[in-house]
């Protein structure tokens, strides 16, 4: 038995998984606090995982993490705030069970991979489009890893110059334009919602398919999306791509214009009739299991 946590950039998740990468049962928690995050966040971890009956049969704590991961340390997790931190060995030093940390994309490629939507392609990205956009390369079978540092932040290359200002400090990120955080506090701001629940963004979206100004937002967003999409298609060719985070909730509004402008958006370099894009399997749980292999 292996736990499995996924810190989001806004919740954290933690599942029991079993052997054929199962989640047996699992509970979660909003972040809504901006001060001590590290401390709420292993303060949860350990009183979920002592509560579990199996405890003493635990081999490992996986985690995913929402950001930059080098030697079982989180680097930088620009989104909530964190820098420096180690979690891993903190809760070792608690919990006396090995704890492995892993970038999340990289979780949910491999969760993918494995289980998932990605099984039976050599050559894979994935992408977790949400509050950040996270990404992973699976190619010839493997997950590629750079060496020293993490790279693949396909969230933080530049797809517009002297653009908006992102967390990391640069300008014009991908992630800016293109994350679906950014893109539903736009619509929110633009039409007074008051809010960026995800359901009731997505609900005012198919009330108001006709509204002009709607249009062009959403027409914009996919045009962004594309760009830094097609920039990592003309890098690796992959034989497919996999989409996961919050994005796969919005897929009845994004995914045929998406598709569209990446086929039809003078983008690829290698022209393409056809694109193989999936949207995640595992969906919010991809995280908690491939943190576990
Ligand atoms: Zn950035």
């Amino acid at each position: 038995m292996k736990i499995g946590v996924d810190i989001g950039g806004s919740h954290i998740g933690i599942g029991l998984v079993n052997e054929n990468g199962e989640i047996i049962f699992k509970e979660e928690k909003y972040i809504t606090e901006t001060t001590n995050i590290e401390e709420k966040i292993e303060d949860f971890i350990i009183e979920k995982v002592t509560q579990i009956p199996e405890y003493n049969a635990i081999e490992l704590i996986g985690i995913a993490v929402p950001g930059t991961v080098s030697e079982n340390k989180i680097i930088k997790a620009v989104n909530l705030g964190i820098e420096n931190y180690e979690i891993a060995k903190n809760l070792e030093e608690k919990l006396h069970i090995k704890v492995k940390l892993r970038n999340d994309a990289k979780c949910s490629a491999l969760a993918e991979q494995k289980y998932g939507e990605l099984a039976g392609f050599e050559n894979s990205v994935f992408l977790c489009i949400g509050t950040g956009i996270g990404g992973a390369v699976i190619y010839n079978g493997e997950l590629l890893e750079a060496k020293g540092v993490p790279g693949f932040e396909f969230s933080h290359t530049i797809i517009q110059k002297n653009g908006k200002l992102c967390n990391c400090g640069k300008r014009g990120c991908f992630e800016v334009y293109a994350s679906l955080k950014r893109f539903k506090e736009e619509v929110s701001n633009e039409f007074n919602l008051n809010t960026i629940d995800g359901d009731k963004i997505r609900k005012f979206i198919l009330q108001n398919a006709q509204d002009i100004r709607l249009k062009y937002m959403l027409n914009n967003y996919v045009q962004d999306l594309s760009i830094g999409i097609s920039n990592i298609i003309n890098i690796f060719e992959p034989e497919a791509i996999c989409l996961g985070g919050s994005f796969a909730e919005y897929n009845d509004i994004f995914y045929e214009p998406l598709k569209k402008s990446l086929i039809d958006g003078n983008l690829l370099f290698n022209k393409r009739d056809d694109i193989i894009l999936k949207l995640a399997k595992l969906k919010n749980d991809a995280g908690i299991i491939g943190a576990t292999i």
